[in-house]
């Protein structure tokens, strides 16, 4: 088993930049301690497969790359730990408790369903269980972008994150926007809270120049990792990202498909944008 986190910082010689990318929901490492009752290849339905490869160069460009290992499944860095599901709990809960809209479809902090249906166990976990995938998995992963964040906001004054996520290309009856196609991509700064404007913006023009579908805190408009760490008064900016996985993948076989290589090119061309957005923004 590989770290539950792994940081890719810039080789020698290419300038740091204060830019942060993470992908939280690419790992699919399942523990063995999981257990679940459905097979894993109905659980990486979950998956934003292949995000971290789609912004694995991100590095060539001075930026850090923060992915996770383990299976958003097991436990979503991208929830509050507070997001405790309770009645999948054995016993009682003994730590606060602070429900998402999510969780009633079994994807708040630890998921006990997928796509809203299928029940990923036969039991309950216990308060040792939960705790631990806190512990081991959640913390290590927020503690190591933490210190990435933290780093470079010393070093230059201000840091600048993008939280890279993919999304199915349609929604369902459990999800907030219904059975419904979504746009090619989504961008989010829980409406203007968690980045500057400009941020958003630039990636926005850019995707939009390209000739995408790009919808702006639509359904999606960042969660918990942008919510905690987007706070545009210290200089501290955060967008969310979801690309549509028809841009890139065939969502059943958990395969590449044609337009992966034209849709990679169009990341990395929006992600040089963004490097050179935070080039003339830094302080030093
Ligand atoms: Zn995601």
């Amino acid at each position: 088993m590989s770290e539950p986190v792994i940081v890719v910082r810039p080789g020698a010689g290419t300038p740091d930049l204060p830019l942060v990318y993470d992908s939280p929901h690419s790992g699919f490492e399942f523990p063995e301690d999981m257990k679940p009752a459905i097979p894993f290849e109905i659980l990486r339905q979950n998956e934003d497969a292949f995000v971290d490869a789609l912004f694995g160069h991100v590095p060539v460009l001075g930026a850090v790359l923060v992915k996770a290992t383990f299976p958003r499944t097991y436990i979503d860095p991208n929830r509050s730990t507070a997001d405790v599901q309770v009645d999948a709990v054995d016993g009682d809960w003994p730590d606060p408790v602070n429900n998402s809209i999510k969780t009633k479809r079994g994807a708040g902090l630890i998921y006990t369903k997928i796509h809203g249906e299928e029940s990923i166990y036969d039991r309950k976990l216990t308060v040792d269980e939960v705790r631990h995938r806190i512990d081991a998995y959640w913390r290590p992963y927020h503690a190591a972008l933490q210190a990435e964040l933290d780093r470079l906001h010393a070093a230059h004054g201000g840091v600048w994150h993008i939280d890279c996520h993919s999304m199915p290309a349609k929604g369902n009856i459990h999800t907030e926007d219904g059975p419904v196609e979504r746009a090619d991509f989504i961008l989010g700064d829980r409406d203007g809270t968690t980045c500057d404007g400009a941020f958003t913006e630039t990636a926005r023009a850019f995707l939009a120049g390209r000739g995408y579908d790009v919808a702006v805190n639509v359904t999606m408009k960042g969660v918990e990792l942008v919510r905690k760490h987007g706070r545009p008064a210290e200089n501290r900016h955060s967008l969310q990202i979801e690309v549509n996985r028809r841009l890139y993948m065939h969502e059943k076989a958990i395969s590449k498909n044609d337009l992966y290589p034209e849709t990679a090119q169009v990341i990395a061309d929006m992600n040089a944008v963004m490097a050179d957005f935070v080039r003339q923004r830094r302080a030093v």
